[in-house]
């Protein structure tokens, strides 16, 4: 059984006082529990006192992005040992605004989730379609280009650790939501992808989750298709009692 996963991804907004706020009401609520894994990922600036806010609960913390050096002379980049540094357990890689506005290629983000990994970060790895390859009947060949080259490399043991989000760039920050259906056969397809380049027992741990417009309103259907192990929240992450109110429509969904 895969433990239903949740996190925010807060994009870049909040000031730090909005960033501390948020996460103090979050980890208050959900406390201890352990029925659902749950993570909030700041702007890299709010990270250590977000961190400091959450420490003591469930919560985890995590990275929007990365580069894939330790150090060195890379200005305006953040390693995979900094983020440990401040205490994060997860990297969002190959988010779709990272490939649409920053030009990251499914290598460069290969070359990050190999670094987050060897740093001991848990990468959520994003891949999804833009409308135009959707309405082209390309779904399936973009998810799998972008899963065979993000992911190229891994063996068995790496990949087990990884978490995948499907995320279907037309229905991020749109209000459109995949039906429960899309979601559900990218889901699928992708964990036969894991099933063919591994096994089934990696392919049953590994956590997918479906992102674009979850709100508390359709967390729960989405959450009850039986590959869709979590979502990966933007704007509704960022009202704690709408991300609360998807965090608990996971618990009775798995
Ligand atoms: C995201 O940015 O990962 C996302 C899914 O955003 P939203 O929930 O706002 O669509």
């Amino acid at each position: 059984m895969r433990t239903p996963f949740i996190a925010g991804n807060w994009k870049m907004n909040t000031s730090r006082a909005e960033a501390v706020a948020l996460a103090q009401t979050v980890a208050l609520r959900v406390g201890q529990q352990a029925s659902v894994d749950v993570a909030v990922c700041p702007p890299f600036p709010y990270l250590e006192a977000v961190g400091q806010t959450v420490q003591g609960s469930a919560v985890g913390l995590g990275g929007q992005n990365m580069y894939f050096k330790d150090s060195g002379a890379y200005t305006g980049e953040v390693s995979p040992v900094m983020l440990c540094d401040v205490g994060c357990r997860y990297v969002i890689l190959g988010h779709s605004e990272r490939r649409q506005f920053f030009g990251e290629t499914d290598e460069i983000i290969n070359q990050k989730v190999h670094a987050a990994l060897a740093a001991g970060l848990i990468p959520i790895v994003c891949v999804g379609e833009v409308l135009e390859d959707r309405e082209a009947g390309r779904t399936q060949e973009v998810v799998r280009r972008q899963f065979d080259g993000s992911l190229a490399g891994l063996t068995a043991e790496q990949a087990a650790k990884l978490v995948i989000a499907y995320e279907p760039v037309w229905a991020i920050g749109t209000g459109k939501v995949a039906t429960k259906e899309q979601a559900e056969e990218v889901h699928l397809d992708l964990r036969k992808m894991l099933t063919a380049r591994y096994n089934a027992s990696v392919a049953d741990q590994i956590r997918i989750q479906y992102g674009g417009s979850v709100k508390p309103s359709n967390a729960a259907e989405l959450l009850s298709q039986p590959n869709v192990d979590g979502a990966l929240v933007g704007g509704a992450s960022l009202a704690a009692e709408d991300f609360l109110a998807i965090v608990a429509a996971a618990q009775p969904a798995k």
